[in-house]
């Protein structure tokens, strides 16, 4: 995979997302119309309630940005041109974008062969991707949305020389996600692929087995927690054999989850399984 050319200076220009109004609705009639109508209610709901920082809880100014105040914005760690291709950690300043570090050397990702993350696993952003697990939180998620398609265009993610073919959110288990009520990785999926123009593929595959926490565990034991986790559709990913996916996860510690997917995935005949997450933990 080649890297695409980094516009300078790409990082502080970042802030300015969190200020741009949403796209215009697209597709057909019925659509727009429903999510006009959304934004009505939103809008709505948010003279009744304002929206609040997620981290800090200062009370948002009127206005598209439902996610961090600027002042937690600015604390973000961003992962820019400094990074590891393969599993999208920060690697030393000045040192462009590598094929390897030494995550990779103790966790390769496997089966996964290029990703890209937006910026650290540490707080002000924390909070806020905690807070999608909650359908507050999911306010934001069209903002995530832009910032991950400017990412996965940058570093090339949507390049590469298999055609990407769609982006598959990490499942939830469909009775967790029944209680749910969303699966925050399928939002940031549907946010995305209609900001890159790829389809959003979630019947590639389905959890089948709930799997206890994997912040507890160790990354043998975490690998060990999802063998068999996974079900990917055969026959559909069999048409896939010259193509590209892209895995979404709303988070990428030791990667062992995007890797057990993307194995699943090749397995089934997919030929090749990017991935991309919104924080590298
Ligand atoms: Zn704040
Ligand atoms: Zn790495």
């Amino acid at each position: 995979m080649t890297e695409a050319p980094v516009r300078r200076p790409a990082w502080p220009e970042r802030y300015s997302a969190w200020l741009l109004p949403p796209r215009a609705p697209e597709g057909p009639w019925a659509r727009r119309t429903l999510e006009q109508a959304r934004r009505g209610l939103d809008a709505a709901a948010a003279l009744l309630y304002p929206p609040h920082c997620m981290s800090c809880g200062t009370p948002l100014p009127a206005g598209p940005n439902r996610a961090l105040c600027l002042g937690c914005a600015e604390r973000i760690e961003w992962i820019g041109v400094d990074r590891c291709m393969r599993c999208g950690d920060r690697v030393g300043q000045g040192r462009g974008a590598v094929d390897g570090c030494p995550s990779c050397a103790t966790h390769p990702p496997v089966y996964v062969t290029a990703t890209c993350t937006l910026a650290c696993y540490e707080e002000p952003l924390r909070s806020a991707i905690l807070a999608l697990k909650f359908s507050a939180g999911l306010q934001a998620v069209g903002l995530y949305g832009r910032l991950l398609a400017e990412r996965v265009r940058e570093t090339g993610l949507d390049a590469g020389k298999r055609p990407l073919a769609g982006i598959v959110p990490v499942p939830l288990v469909e009775a967790d996600r029944r209680r749910r009520g969303f699966n925050q990785s399928e939002e940031l999926a549907l946010e995305l692929g209609a900001a890159l123009c790829v389809p959003v593929r979630t019947e590639l595959l389905k959890k089948v087995r709930s799997t206890p926490p994997q912040a507890t565990l160790n990354a043998d034991a975490r690998r060990q927690n999802l063998r068999g986790a996974f079900v990917a559709d055969t026959a559909v990913c069999a048409k896939l054999s010259g193509a590209a996916v892209l895995v979404l996860d709303d988070v990428i510690t030791t990667g062992s989850t995007v890797s057990e997917c993307a194995r699943t995935l090749r397995d089934a005949g997919v030929g090749e399984v990017r991935a991309v997450a919104l924080a590298r933990g």
